[in-house]
């Protein structure tokens, strides 16, 4: 009998195998993985017997293999029904052209790029997010556009929050028009109530309210459908002191008066109609467009444009002392991973079709919806708004569940929107079939079916999209090459290990990847009856017990788009569990000086003050200070912010303690959870003294980081606080609490991967995935810590998952700091660990469970060889302003012109020989604040190409 499960998935996750792992042992000491999780994890945590796996764990099923994983999946897949969907609401069907699902979508060399943090080796990204943020603000009529939002409702969040940021207006007052859709209405409502702003609304089509106020939301087109121009709204805002946010759907931007010709102040919505799959609600990129005289006030991340030494064009992230990892409670959100690979899935959609493209898309759609009105008013039904663009409002008194109903039938969705009404909405993918059972159902025959003159809608005058971005691209030959050569210029997962510290590269396997594409997951609408989606719904069931079981805790939420949305659930949760309580006093949020940025962020959006505890020399949070804070505000502690294990890449032995210190005074414990690839199978935050702890699926669980997005940040919490989850005003089921995404279920297409990934680990592969990782950082420590100091082990001389290079007493004696380090790795053919955090002027290098012992050697060799490039620096061989690190990155290009520099070509770019293959950076070190000066954040005009 041939043996079907000779591999494991797990030994194909795990990189290293028994004689490597073996080794890796050997160096750090402990003689199995048993020792190992023994001597690392502190016993007051540890809840496994040596060889068992956490308590709830085991009843996880026995691990599946990729192919049975992937039957059992589709299986889930195919109970869904793919209707026609024709709610609308923000939610569209969209046709992705074939050549960006499968060279985007499905290609690693984009879905397992990071954040673009080292700009030299993430050009090609950089690009694609600029072309993102040019077509917005082309769209839009706005000048500045950031490089993608996490969804349509938190766009409109951070609108409102920057709105009253820039207004003059000291008014607490924000109004809101009737016509939003109503999950934007109610992330927004959530949003403001901890910030005390006060919500009111308004059918603006009536006029401004009385009064004063800060700010409005308007949208266009309206959650009906109609299409207002807020032209004189928002000229009488203005006068009254007022700044105007509108949300705008894309493709009627394309036909429609943007609203930055209309006067608005900021512009935001979704991008998800151009090209990204509805995927019962997302990921997709939301967007949010304002003028240059805001630009400073832009939440998330923005793509500028500088040069490198070589006086160059180069990207990268521009203005980034506005950033939560800096800027901590004074950030202007706590937005940190984004919607990266849906932005450039959206961008290329665009570039794809072009100006002309798209307009023809928008004409095709609104003759469909035209087509509809025409026949509906011919029978008799009433057509509400005579203006529209893509969704009729039909008002059929008594009777609207009976063509809903049997619109069902005929295999299409619309919405219900109450008993006398019902939504139509058209895309891309609409057919002239549709369009006709859309009468059938409402009862009207073929006969009633009236002639539509094709008359172009809609009166937009300005241009768009005239860079040849978006005009070169637009045969399948041409994209394909785009597309590679753009990916050519990055170092993702599919070229080398990223030992970026904190943020879990590990590996994102193909058969994880494979379902988030199937049409039984992609084509769902968020808001399709229960009775369309139970395969998915099972999917989320499964992960929330999963997650219940690995993490200790009492129940899940998975609607966080990120790891900070989760945060910040998880802190409104601990809000309104003291508001229930009378406790309206407690609103002091203790964060260790450790602490990665998104903590303070998160704590300020939740209404709470931050309050700083010290970390002691060895980097574990101070206890003394920690008891003198909980003192200081005793009545008013309402929660501590802790990583575990800490940022530092270490198990605090004390966690216990602080958990007790803060639960003694009437605290919650929140338990950042980013660092669960050092616990699962090992410890549960949920057992250990946490009340709630965000995940990232996008670190922990597989989920690729995309290129800075898409994330899932679910979170677990303990029973007393399960009724302050966010809820959501499509989905009475999640109780009764405000949302934080726009969806549900949030970011619901890609929980398929974290799925998969569980099954086919089963829990003994989770427990040593978590094992070879601490191995694996132990191994680095033990093996670079003579060349680069170690800067925190626990009392057993061990690290966790990760560990944190010092470079400051070198940088002190050489002058070579971490940039020069970090650049100096992409000569090597690296992606440089992380820089600066938690602690400025180190490197955090985290190699995750997937690397193998040949990889982690070769990154060992190169960091040792950097060492010895230093000491040549320090010996005086090499001038410090001259020297391959302060050179690095190096280009083939600048092989090419005249070589005055001490050390040779060769050194320069083939520092170790040729064995490694060579990653070829695409410009050199770039000049960030050089760009941060001269802001320039869309595609230079054509003009700047010419000479
Ligand atoms: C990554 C990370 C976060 C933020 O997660 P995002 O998904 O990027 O928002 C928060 N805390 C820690 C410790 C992290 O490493």
């Amino acid at each position: 009998m041939i043996d079907a499960r000779s591999h494991s998935f797990a030994d194909r996750h795990v990189g290293p195998d028994s004689a490597e792992l073996a080794r890796i042992l050997d160096v750090v000491g402990v003689a199995s993985l048993d020792e190992l999780a023994t001597r690392a994890v502190p016993a007051s945590i540890l809840d496994a017997a040596p060889g068992g796996v956490a308590a709830g764990l085991d009843t996880l099923d026995s691990p599946l293999t990729e192919h049975e994983a992937l039957i059992a999946l589709s299986a889930l897949a195919a109970r869904n029904t793919v209707a026609v969907s024709m709610v609308g609401l923000g939610y569209y069907d969209t046709l992705t052209p074939p050549v960006l699902v499968r060279n985007i979508l499905e290609n690693p060399a984009w879905y397992t790029a990071y954040t673009p943090y080292q700009p030299e080796i993430s050009q090609g990204r950089l690009e694609a997010l600029l072309n993102f943020q040019t077509m917005v603000g082309d769209l839009t009529g706005m000048e500045i556009a950031n490089s993608s939002m996490l969804d349509e409702g938190t766009a409109a969040a951070e609108a409102m929050t920057l709105l009253r940021r820039a207004s003059r207006s000291k008014s607490p007052r924000f109004v809101l028009d009737t016509d939003l859709f109503p999950q934007t209405r109610a992330v927004v409502i959530t949003r403001a109530e901890p910030l005390g702003i006060e919500i009111v609304e308004a059918d603006l089509t009536q006029g401004l309210p009385d009064g004063e106020f800060f700010g409005v939301l308007a949208q266009l087109p309206g959650a009906s459908g109609r299409v207002v121009d807020h032209t004189s709204m928002i000229a009488e805002a203005h006068e009254r002191g007022a700044l105007v946010a509108v949300g705008a759907d894309l493709l009627a931007l394309t036909l429609l008066t943007p609203p930055g010709e209309q006067g608005a102040d900021a512009c935001f919505g979704t991008t998800q109609r151009f090209g990204v799959p509805m995927g019962f609600g997302g990921p997709h990129a939301g967007y949010l467009a304002v003028h240059t005289k805001h630009a400073r006030q832009l939440p998330g991340r923005l793509v500028g444009i500088s040069v490198d030494v070589d006086g160059d064009k180069a990207y990268r992230l521009a203005l980034q002392t506005r950033e939560q990892h800096i800027r901590r409670e004074k950030a202007t959100s706590n937005i940190c991973t984004a919607q990266v690979l849906l932005a450039i899935v959206a961008a290329m959609y665009a570039s794809y079709h072009g100006a002309e493209g798209l307009k023809a898309i928008a004409q095709r759609v609104h003759r469909h919806a035209e087509f509809i009105a025409a026949g509906l008013q011919a029978a008799g039904v009433e057509v509400v708004h005579g203006e529209f663009f893509d969704t009729v409002l039909a008002r059929v008194p008594g009777r609207a569940v009976e063509v809903v109903e049997n619109a069902q039938a005929w295999g299409i969705n619309l919405r219900l929107v109450d008993s006398d009404h019902v939504g139509i909405a058209c895309d891309e993918a609409t057919t002239v079939e549709h369009t006709a059972s859309v009468l059938a159902a409402f009862g009207l025959t073929a006969g009633t079916v009236v002639d539509v003159a094709p008359a172009p809608f809609g009166n937009r005058t300005s241009g768009y999209l005239e860079h040849e971005s978006f005009t070169k691209y637009r045969t399948e030959t041409a994209m394909l090459r785009y597309l590679r050569s753009l990916s050519d210029k990055d170092i993702a997962l599919d070229r080398s290990m990223i030992p970026l510290g904190s943020c879990t590269m590990k590996l994102n396997a193909t058969a994880e990847m494979e379902p988030i594409t199937w049409p039984g997951f992609s084509k769902l609408h968020p808001f399709a009856p229960a009775s369309d989606t139970p395969g998915m719904l099972q999917v989320i069931e499964d992960l929330q017990d999963w997650l219940v079981a690995i993490t200790g805790y009492d129940a899940v939420s998975l609607q966080p788009n990120a790891g900070s949305q989760g945060e910040y659930a998880g802190l409104l949760a601990i809000r309104n569990y003291h508001l229930s309580r009378g406790d309206s006093h407690r609103d002091t949020c203790l964060i260790p000086s450790s602490a990665h940025g998104t903590n303070a962020a998160s704590a300020v959006m939740a209404g709470m003050r931050v309050e700083v505890v010290a970390c002691r020399e060895n980097g574990d949070v101070d206890l003394d200070d920690l008891r003198a804070k909980i003192a200081d505000h005793a009545e008013r502690l309402a929660a501590i912010m802790i990583t575990y294990p800490s940022t530092h890449g270490v198990y605090e032995h004390e966690i216990g303690e602080i958990c007790a210190a803060v639960h003694d005074a009437g605290g919650q414990v929140y338990v950042d959870g980013a660092n669960l690839n050092a616990l699962v199978g090992l410890a549960r935050p949920g057992r250990f003294g946490g009340d709630v702890s965000h995940l990232n699926l996008h670190k922990t669980f597989c989920i690729p980081h995309g290129g800075g997005g898409p994330g899932v940040g679910p979170i677990g919490v303990r029973s007393h606080l399960a009724p302050f989850l966010p809820g959501h005003p499509m989905a009475p089921e999640l109780g009764e609490a405000g949302p934080v995404s726009a969806a549900p279920y949030g970011s619901a297409s890609i929980l398929p991967i974290t799925w998969t990934y569980i099954k086919m680990m089963g829990a003994q592969g989770l427990r040593r995935a978590s094992l070879t990782a601490i191995a694996s950082a132990n191994y680095i420590a033990r093996r670079l810590d003579e060349h680069f100091p170690v800067l925190y082990t626990g009392e057993n001389g061990m690290v966790a998952h990760e560990c944190i290079l010092d470079l400051r007493p070198l940088t002190k004696e050489t002058g070579v700091t971490v940039d020069d380090v970090a650049k100096r790795l992409a000569d090597y053919g690296f992606h440089a660990p992380t820089m600066s955090f938690p602690v400025a002027g180190t490197l955090m290098v985290e190699p995750t469970e997937s690397e193998n012992l040949d990889e982690i050697d070769e990154f060992c060799e190169a960091m040792i060889a950097i060492r010895r490039e230093i000491d040549r620096v320090g010996a005086g061989e090499w001038p410090v302003d001259d020297n391959p690190l302060r050179g690095a990155p190096h280009t083939a290009e600048c092989l090419v012109s005249e070589w005055k520099h001490p050390y040779s070509r060769e050194v320069a770019v083939y520092p170790r020989g040729k064995a490694r293959p060579k990653v070829w950076p695409a410009v050199r070190r770039i000049d960030g604040a050089h760009g941060d000066r001269n802001l320039v954040c869309s595609c230079p005009p054509i003009e700047a190409y010419s000479d």
